[in-house]
């Protein structure tokens, strides 16, 4: 077993590098989010052991306990952790107070939440915005047409540093059709960016779309499945 994930991290590692080279991009362009919701912490550790260092989790309560333990290991001072589930306002303190990025603020008033709660000796936390670019049976994410607006009240929010925008397309097996909607992303993206010059990420891409995404301009993907194998709800709530 133990080496299943780490020939996984290679192989994903492998397709990254390979996406970004077909369309002229630099690897090191693409940051690679290891999703590891419902996953052990074992499974995480392994993954260290391979040499990542960043993760996403979706669920406030999983998350924060695998940050708590990995605190007091040798080498959790070097992980970096992503908030990428939908956040109820009740739990929001919990991601101020342990998370180091969050990619699904989709209005003000959970963003005010966080940079309120964010606390002092804390960076700020990193936020992106998350755009509903396709999915109409999702109810995360806002319009394209509300995004000037989000954009800069958070970019005000004193606590808050906002990065850029993440997108969860609906399901797509074409991959000119999963292009397509991402390059509509990178669009928003390069727009807003002109606003905010030092906004630097674009949040797209996950195991079965990763190319498309990467070909698009994404800059960072998050990957569970190709990394840890699939994932089993039966136990998790
Ligand atoms: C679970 C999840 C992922 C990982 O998806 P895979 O298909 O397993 O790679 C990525 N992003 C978000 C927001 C997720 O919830």
């Amino acid at each position: 077993m133990n080496s299943t994930i780490q020939q996984n991290l290679e192989a994903v590692r492998s397709r990254i590098s390979a996406a970004a080279q077909d369309c002229g991009r630099s690897p090191e362009e693409v940051t690679l989010l290891a999703v590891s919701k419902t996953k052990p912490v074992s499974a995480i550790e392994e993954a260290m052991a391979a040499g990542q260092r960043v993760f996403g989790e979706n669920y406030v309560q999983e998350g924060v306990s695998k940050i708590q333990h990995f605190a007091q290991t040798p080498h959790g001072a070097e992980l970096e952790w992503h908030f990428i589930g939908p956040l109820q306002s009740n739990k929001s303190r919990l991601v101020a107070e342990h998370f180091d990025w969050i990619h699904t603020i989709d209005r003000v008033k959970i963003a005010q939440r966080l940079s309120e709660q964010r606390p002092a000796e804390c960076a700020p936390l990193n936020v992106l915005i998350q755009i509903n670019i396709s999915d109409e049976s999702s109810k995360s994410g806002i319009e394209l047409s509300e995004l000037d607006a989000l954009a800069a009240q958070v970019a005000e929010m004193p606590n808050l540093r906002l990065r850029g925008l993440m997108a969860i397309p609906a399901p797509e097996e074409d991959p000119a059709k999963q292009k397509a909607v991402f390059e509509q992303m990178k669009q928003a993206f390069l727009a807003v960016k002109t606003q905010y010059p030092h906004i630097d990420t674009l949040s797209m891409g996950m195991t079965h779309d990763m190319a498309a995404a990467i070909t698009a301009g994404s800059t960072l993907v998050r990957i569970g499945t190709a990394i840890f194998g699939a994932r089993d709800y039966g136990t998790t709530s």
